[in-house]
């Protein structure tokens, strides 16, 4: 089990931050919500980037917080079969992961988390 001390600085300043709503850490929009965590192919979630950093990320089914940008590729994919596009928070346009699409199921998902709501994200993961 994660153990997490809970740290009320930052809180949202409503009463949705108690249900599994899950903000942008920069502007706090609400990027997806706890129900919507996925998997996708028992994927630990931890990958590398071609520059060699870690990034773990968390998968969700649905994120309406999120405007995607780029054209999909499939370029340094983590998912076989599946391009990605960049995902922005609809808020503030911060990076907050990739969207995914492919023929698989899945059709589609987003993994998000490895920078600013990264926190947010595992707060709510283990909540
Ligand atoms: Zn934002």
């Amino acid at each position: 089990m994660l153990q997490i001390t809970p740290e009320d600085e930052k809180k949202p300043d409503t009463d949705e931050a108690i249900d599994d709503a899950i903000y942008c850490a920069g502007c706090g929009h609400l990027i997806t919500r706890g129900r919507w965590r996925t998997a996708v192919d028992g994927h630990g979630h931890v990958f590398f980037n071609p520059a060699g950093r870690v990034f773990r990320i968390l998968l969700f089914s649905e994120a309406p917080g999120i405007a995607c940008q780029g054209e999909p590729t499939d370029e340094f994919t983590w998912f076989k079969g599946y391009d990605w596009v960049y995902a922005l928070c609809r808020g503030c346009g911060a990076h907050m992961g990739w969207r995914f699409t492919g023929v698989d199921r899945p059709p589609l998902f987003f993994g998000l988390g490895p920078v600013e709501i990264h926190c947010e994200l595992m707060r709510a993961a283990a909540a």
